[in-house]
């Protein structure tokens, strides 16, 4: 076993991450270290394939919490968890299983065809957005580069007018023969010189030096609909790079999709829980006792909240339709609020009086459950 970095590390992920929020992490690092993207860079195969390990056992709940009992050790035995022992192909399955619907990345990224037509990569492209923008929706303009067919050649790579000349390799036929196994029997195979094209250029173009293919930037507007939380991607297809030029040399085929990874910032004021949003309310003592209405603020206003009288520290509360909209749905959740007690730190000579009154007279039932304020208050919370 080579591999012993820490899983959760490997993909950047906290130890109770979702199944979703593993899945993303590990999308994201798989599309940026993926071998196709980073030809000839053994550091980015090595972090292709822990991640893959990683993914791997993280994702399969049984084999995760061997390895959160455990870690690596938990695991030896069981098949296939070694990634270091897989060839690519058997990892380029499941890497397909996790893209299946998303575009194809892994398509894209192998260069292979659908149907016979060859599909450019995707790419990927980060924007930042607010609470506030969650909740109302937003428009983008993301910049980015990508690998666009030359226009000066239409992609051949060649110098337009100068004719491309036979390829000496293939004598223009685009395939060779190879003699296998010693001689027994002969195979045709695509002429490695043209790419079984026949021709070779013999003066590359000026724009592109002979690639077929130049770097242009793009500028898009996305649409982030409301709800979408951090991490979500959003896919704007054909927005990606046209096939590479050896798959493509007249530009044809299908590009590949655009990845829009959406970062949610932190709120200053807001914690958000999933369609929810947190706040903690100070109160102090005479208003948890007596009971009163305060003003709590929203993510777009202000809104009367009944605090009861006898509220405990701890407490509770919600206002519903004040939290984020749901992404499917559209219904919005609620705004919980947090009642924290406040004990005045310095009192006045009257309200020392009048408390130090209310202390004798009264006869504090302090009641101990047993369980902890915080597991309460967790409850509390999460609705258990
Ligand atoms: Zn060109
Ligand atoms: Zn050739």
């Amino acid at each position: 076993m080579s591999t012993t970095r820490c899983y959760y590390e490997t993909l950047s992920i906290e130890k109770n991450a979702s199944g979703d929020e593993i899945k993303r992490s590990y999308r994201r690092l798989a599309m940026k270290y993926h071998p196709d993207r980073n030809p000839d860079d053994p550091e980015a195969e090595t972090r292709f394939k822990e991640a893959t390990s990683a993914y791997e056992v993280l994702s399969d709940p049984e084999k995760r919490s061997q390895y959160d009992q455990y870690g690596h050790a938990g695991l030896r035995g069981t098949p296939g968890h070694d990634f270091n022992r897989m060839n690519v192909e058997d990892i380029f399955s499941m890497f397909n299983d996790i893209f299946g619907g998303m575009g194809g990345a892994t398509q894209g990224g192998r260069g292979r065809s659908r149907g016979g037509v060859s599909r450019g990569y995707d790419l990927e492209t980060e924007v930042a957005v607010t609470l506030e923008e969650v909740l109302e929706g937003a428009t983008r303009e993301v910049d980015f580069k990508r690998l666009d067919v030359c226009e000066t050649c239409s992609g051949t790579g060649g110098k337009p007018g100068v004719e491309p000349s036979r390829c000496p390799t293939c004598d223009g036929n685009g395939q060779v023969q190879q003699a296998g196994f010693g001689g027994m029997f002969r195979m045709v195979t695509v002429c490695p010189n043209c790419h079984g094209r026949g021709k070779i250029v013999i003066e590359k173009c000026a724009d592109c030096r002979g690639a077929g293919r130049v770097s242009l930037s793009r500028t898009l507007e996305v649409q982030i609909p409301k709800g979408i939380r951090d991490g979500q991607v959003i896919r704007v297809q054909g927005e990606g790079e046209p096939p590479a030029p050896e798959k493509s040399p007249d530009g044809t085929g299908i590009r590949g999709d655009l990845h829009v990874v959406v970062r949610v910032h932190e709120h200053e004021r807001f914690e958000r829980d999933g369609d929810e949003i947190i706040w903690v309310q100070p109160v102090a003592f005479a208003q948890a006792a007596l009971g009163c209405t305060i003003q709590i603020r929203t993510l777009e206003d202000e809104v009367p909240l009944v605090i009861p009288a006898g509220t405990q520290h701890g407490a509770v509360l919600r206002v519903g339709d004040a939290g984020l909209p749901n992404l499917r749905t559209g219904r919005r959740g609620e705004l919980v609020i947090i009642i924290q007690l406040v004990v005045p730190t310095k009192l006045d000579e009257q309200q020392r009086r009048l408390l130090e009154e209310y202390a004798e007279l009264e006869e504090i039932p302090v009641t101990e459950t047993g369980r902890g304020f915080w597991s309460k208050l967790k409850d509390k919370v999460t609705g258990g």
